[in-house]
């Protein structure tokens, strides 16, 4: 048998993962020794004779681990975008064994002395350094044997029950999909669509993973959208008692911690600090956004000529933005091909803004042939890294669109960026991909992030690129959906993909001017979202859920977020974020950050837009710094002012 390829480091161009060499048979052990190889170390630095120094502690902890670390890095990104059940049962296995092992340094007591005696006078160290001693108390450092094993328990119990989570809901969108056997059910869907849809005799419309379905704006049939809707907000129902058992278990660990509970705890590393601080931002925004979403729903109630259900909204909110806006979201696409969209548009910004140029490297490849891997070099032709695009949905990929990193930037091992965004576009059975608006947008976020990954400049891995605070990383990615509208960016990226014919104008003008619209919605269902978070991770300890719908029902109501026709963007039972995901008591990032972003798209407004300088001096200040030093001190140096809410509420209309 060949040598496992995650033994050794890649030799592939930066250090591109083998993908072609690795088979489901070289995880568990490439794990096992990545784990043993890290607590050897870890038992080495913890067990030496000499003065604990930055260098012999901090600095070799961050050089520690790193079969695990290509181990775990690949193996993620093909759990979530090229699953299979051979990758789940593997995932099931590992995950409470990962946690365990992270738990094993933590709370190794002679490591933790060792840090507690370090110093150093350098301010890049000096903000490493107390990242780590936060992430050690935040771990239970430093509390007694009994109150550490209880912890453990806790931690094993909760990344089980989260992987349960995951994997229910993944089989929950096929499971749960629209099936029906005569085409005329699908009326407002166009032929090549049902086509697409089209498997053993039936048409199946998957699910996507939040509770709109993109289907329900073009669906005629209003007994079909009502099936549809209730498909979404009633999948993987079992998820309902997993996560009321993980709010629970959260509370416990929040107090053993020494915090009232899951929120306080989840915020104290984050910028907000405090949960004082994220309910006065959210109790700012719920009133207006309801009256919002209240006028929003008699123009639709107006236009249907009845009172509509939930499942009505986006089809009437559809024809009431073609009736005032004469906006016809079909009629977008052929001017979003995927290619141009990319080349011409997303590559495009980012050379004007930062002179940087991409180049496809037809001779590497990802997990999948619908993969492409782009080389990116700055103005003067030094080396950046390696942009990797997986574009398509596919049945073994999870919903959503992300970034993630296959290797991090850091001075520490001289290694230059791998990063990597996903989307969830379905691939047409021929012929050229034609985006819809919100995917456009969508892929001009996700590049934002990957330009955060990419452009970092730092010494340890720790705190590479996108490794800042929940509620500052979708800052740089929101920036970068400004673009996407740029009259210069549009212009030169928004062709016809038969004729090669711009965008006409009055089609542009019809674009902008519907952004606002619908806007209420938007944000009540958003903050319904972040409102449920919240009251799941507020429960006291010693607090049990028996009925998690009601509590879910309660916890809307309370927080005057209960409008009928808009459901949060998530519920409960497939709200992954947060119950599989690293958003516990998170899902206030998005807004939180979007405070920075409409404070930094005006700031380049008032600079002249798309320009060298701007781009130069956002690189230069902001997204070069990763998370080597305070966020808010990199956003102060880049905008010159504390951060004010007020640009925020004026583009959502809510001021
Ligand atoms: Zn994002």
């Amino acid at each position: 048998m060949a040598e496992n390829p995650f033994f050794a480091p890649s030799n592939l161009p930066y250090q591109l993962p083998p993908f072609a060499d690795i088979r489901e048979e070289h995880y568990l052990p490439a794990f096992e020794r990545g784990m043993a190889e890290q607590l050897a170390e870890v038992d080495a630095i913890a067990s030496s004779t000499e003065p604990p120094t930055f260098d012999n502690t901090i600095a070799a902890l961050e050089r520690s681990g790193r079969i695990l670390d290509r181990t775990a890095t690949v193996f993620y990104s093909i759990a979530s975008s090229n699953t299979t059940d051979g990758i789940m049962e593997i995932e099931k296995q590992i995950s409470p064994e990962l946690t365990r092992h992270s738990d094993a340094i933590r709370l190794n007591r002679a490591l933790w002395a060792r840090i507690k005696q370090v110093t150093t006078e350098d301010a890049e160290e000096s903000w490493l350094l107390e990242k780590y001693r936060d992430d050690f108390i935040r771990a239970g450092a430093d509390l007694s044997e009994t109150e550490q094993d209880r912890l453990r328990e806790l931690n094993g119990e909760l990344s089980t029950l989260s992987t349960e989570f995951a994997q229910s809901l993944l089989k929950a969108s096929t499971e749960s999909a629209l099936v029906v056997e005569d085409p005329k059910e699908l009326d407002g869907f166009d032929e090549a669509k049902i086509e697409s849809l089209l498997k053993d005799g039936k048409y199946v419309l998957p699910l996507l993973n939040f509770t709109n379905q993109p289907g329900l704006a073009q669906l005629t049939d209003r007994d079909v959208r009502r099936r549809l809707y209730e498909l979404s907000v009633g999948r993987a129902p079992g998820n309902f008692e997993r996560a009321a058992k993980m709010a629970t278990l959260r509370a416990e660990r929040a107090a053993l911690l020494g915090f009232p509970n899951h929120a306080a705890y989840s915020v104290t590393d984050q910028t907000a600090k405090t949960a004082e601080a994220v309910e006065e931002m959210l109790g700012q925004l719920v009133g207006p956004a309801v009256r919002n979403a209240g006028k929003e729903a008699e123009a639709l109630t107006e236009q249907a000529g009845f009172a509509i259900e939930p499942w009505d909204w986006s089809y009437y909110s559809e024809k009431v933005r073609q009736a005032r806006y004469d906006f016809d979201a079909a009629a977008m696409r052929p001017y979003f091909e995927l290619n141009r969209v990319y080349r011409d548009g997303i590559f495009f910004a980012a050379t004007e803004l930062y002179g940087v140029t991409f180049a496809e490297r037809a001779d590497l490849g990802g997990y999948h042939h619908d993969v492409t891997v782009f080389e990116v070099s700055n103005e003067d032709g030094s080396r950046l890294g390696l942009f990797v695009l997986d574009p398509y949905a596919r049945e073994t990929k999870r919903g959503g669109a992300w970034m993630n990193n296959l290797v991090d930037q850091s001075f520490l091992f001289g290694q230059l960026p791998v990063v990597m965004n996903n989307l969830n576009v379905t691939k047409p059975a021929s012929g050229p991909t034609l985006l819809t608006y919100d995917e456009v947008n969508t892929a001009f976020h996700e590049f934002g992030h990957a330009l955060h990954g990419l452009f970092s400049q730092v010494r340890y891995p720790r705190v590479s690129g996108t490794s800042v605070p929940r509620d500052f990383v979708e800052y740089p990615s929101q920036v970068n959906e400004m673009w996407g509208t740029w009259p210069e960016v549009l212009a030169n990226y928004a062709k016809h993909h038969e004729t090669g014919e711009p965008m006409p104008a009055e089609l542009v003008a019809k674009l902008t001017a519907a952004e606002k619209f619908n806007q209420g919605f938007k944000t009540v269902e958003y903050l319904a979202a972040t409102l449920l978070d919240w009251a799941w991770h507020k429960l006291a300890p010693g607090e049990t859920v028996a009925d998690a719908e009601a509590f879910e029902a309660a916890a809307l109501e309370a927080a005057r977020i209960d409008v009928a026709l808009v459901r949060p963007r998530y519920r409960t039972n497939y709200f992954a974020h947060i119950f599989a995901g690293g958003y516990s008591a998170g899902y206030y990032s998005y807004i939180w950050s979007e405070v920075l972003d409409a404070e930094s798209v005006e700031w380049f407004k008032e600079n002249g837009g798309l320009t060298r300088a701007n781009g130069d001096h956002f690189r230069r200040e902001l997204l070069s710094r990763g998370g080597s030093l305070d966020p808010l001190t990199a956003f102060r140096n880049f905008r010159g002012r504390e951060p004010s809410i007020q640009p925020l509420l004026a583009r959502r209309g809510l001021d």
